[in-house]
């Protein structure tokens, strides 16, 4: 079986058989399925309300993009030359999702000053 197949396999099992999402260790894990991405912007510029702002630690990111995947805003987007995650904070709007789904935990919410 191919490794696409098998992928599109597991989909197919029973909702309580399914592994799960956490269980994987990267974006590139994940099986194949449908995904409505989220369109920046599409709300309007979201950041502007924003109360806690995410802050990535390069140093301890191991860049397996689920922030990427996770964001609710479409505002992470993957630098193409260092292969680093880069927020949009005209449209983050500090929801936290990214920080609470990164495994290494080197997304930090910090206070917004202005
Ligand atoms: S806090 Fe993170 S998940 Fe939420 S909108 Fe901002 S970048 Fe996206
Ligand atoms: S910031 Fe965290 S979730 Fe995002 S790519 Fe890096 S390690 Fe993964």
């Amino acid at each position: 079986m191919t490794e696409e197949k098998k992928n599109w396999e597991l989909l197919r099992m029973n909702r309580e058989k399914r592994p799960k999402v956490q269980n994987w260790t990267s974006y590139w894990d994940l099986p194949y399925g449908p995904v409505s991405l989220p369109v920046k912007g599409s709300a309007g510029r979201t950041g502007d309300w924003r109360t806690f702002r995410p802050v990535v630690d390069n140093e301890k990111c191991i860049k397996c993009y689920f922030c990427y995947m996770y964001c609710p805003e479409g505002t992470i987007s993957v630098n193409d030359e260092t292969g680093f995650v880069e927020i949009d904070y005209n449209y983050c709007k500090g929801c936290g999702v990214c920080a609470t789904n990164c495994p290494k935990e080197c997304i930090d919410m910090e206070k917004e000053n202005k």
